[in-house]
């Protein structure tokens, strides 16, 4: 039954990110979905470059995957991500990665968040990280999903773990921001966590009707 499965039903899926920690912490959580097969962008030679011009998380994760879904000629999951100030008015939000300049390191972000932010209360410095995720096949797209991860913005860097704006972005529940936090916790309750925790309910069904 279970080769039965695998020959007939079995979906490759190409897994659009060159962070290889993403890439683990997908396969990770996705492992016991039966009947797909994850792979990296190395799998696919002469991939497109998608430039992320979206003005949403989603907007940019449902170009990357329609794009590579049709290119392939596979399904592709696709994800975006980043960090939401509310004082901010939701900035830096999609110019997460490049808030400071095109080549910003993840230190200047976050120079330039804290500097945004000198004076503003503790109460008022509410902000989460947003992860959006979509998943295509070569003639469109399937689904969306949307994790998050609620907190506050320090008012300096704390913390060796991590990357981007984790040291600044603390979580009340555990009185440490992201970069203090074990990095295990943290892979448990991000918003890339809770994002591939929706996407792994939206999956299976879909995964049984072909
Ligand atoms: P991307 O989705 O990998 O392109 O991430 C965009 C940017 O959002 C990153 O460069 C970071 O600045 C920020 N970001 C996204 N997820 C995290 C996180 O888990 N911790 C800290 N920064 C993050």
């Amino acid at each position: 039954m279970t080769s039965f499965v695998n020959t007939v039903h079995t979906k490759t899926i190409l897994v659009a990110t060159q962070n290889e920690k993403k890439r683990v912490e997908i396969k990770e959580i996705l492992k016991d979905v039966h009947g797909i097969v994850l792979r990296g962008q190395d799998y696919f030679p002469f991939l497109p470059e998608v430039e992320e011009d979206g003005t949403t998380f989603q907007e940019n994760a449902v170009k990357k995957a329609t794009i590579l879904a049709k290119v392939c000629n596979t399904w592709a999951m696709a994800d975006d991500s980043g960090l939401e100030i509310d004082a901010l008015h939701g900035r830096p939000g999609v110019y997460s990665c490049r808030y400071a300049g095109n080549n910003a390191t993840d230190e200047e972000n976050r120079i330039k968040v804290l500097s945004e932010l000198i004076g503003v209360p503790k109460k008022r410095r509410t902000a989460r990280f947003v992860c959006a995720i979509a998943l295509a096949g070569p003639y469109g797209l399937f689904f969306t999903v949307e994790g998050r991860c609620e907190g506050f913005i320090t008012e300096e860097s704390k913390g060796k773990y991590g990357f981007g704006y984790d040291p600044i972005f603390y979580v009340p529940d555990y009185h440490q921001t992201f970069a203090e936090l074990n990095p295990f916790i943290k892979n448990k309750i991000s918003h890339r966590a809770n994002a591939l925790m929706l996407f792994k309910e939206q999956i299976q069904p879909l995964i049984l009707k072909i």
